[in-house]
């Protein structure tokens, strides 16, 4: 496990309490979404979203390894329909990993356009004291127009409202990951 999705994690610990809702924006191999749903707990609920098929099934396998499965709805669909499938409910956290599925096609990442729309989407059903935790890659092509994008649509908001902070490592090479989080205040 990467040492700023840890980090990532530690953030969304203080806004996600047992019985929460959580949304998972980009579920991938399901390592964020099993951390969801263990931190919002049976009472809990959390939103998984995936484009692949492929990231779906090796998600819903390890929620039913970690006896998760119920408190998790898994969706096939893009993160930009977050809205559609909250039916009014609002998010404590919402964690976005971008880029491309670890082990699986590097051909499909997450695009600045609809990463964008994703991330107004998660703001707008964002509870008071919940956070948006984004994990940004720049190394792939598309990367850095991807976190432009993140960065122009983060770096708006108001600031009475959020609060928006970049974590970033100043002492590694070869295009280190970024973290974004957005918090509600
Ligand atoms: N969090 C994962 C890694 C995510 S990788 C883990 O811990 O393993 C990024 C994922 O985003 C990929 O699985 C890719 O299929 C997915 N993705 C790409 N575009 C998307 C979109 N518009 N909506 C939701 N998921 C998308």
């Amino acid at each position: 496990m990467k040492k700023p999705l840890l980090f990532a994690r530690e953030l969304v610990c203080s806004a996600l309490k047992a019985g929460g809702l959580a949304v998972d924006a980009t579920c991938g191999n399901g390592h964020d979404t099993v951390f969801l749903a263990q931190q919002a707990g049976e009472q809990g609920t959390v939103l998984a979203f995936d484009i692949q098929p492929e990231a779906l099934s090796n998600t819903r396998r390890r929620l039913e390894d970690a006896g998760f499965s119920d408190r998790v709805t898994l969706i096939a669909q893009g993160h930009e329909h977050l809205t559609e499938h909250m039916h009014g409910r609002n998010a404590d956290a919402v964690m976005f990993n971008l880029g491309y599925l670890p082990g699986g096609n590097h051909a499909v990442v997450t695009k600045a356009e609809t990463t964008k729309a994703a991330i107004l989407a998660a703001v707008g059903i964002l509870n008071h004291g919940g956070i948006i935790t984004i994990m940004v890659y720049t190394g792939h092509p598309g990367g850095k127009e991807e976190y432009q994008a993140v960065r122009e649509t983060a770096a708006v908001l108001p600031q009475r409202e959020f609060w928006v902070l970049e974590y970033k490592f100043l002492n590694q090479q070869n295009d280190p990951p970024l973290l974004v989080a957005i918090t509600r205040l």
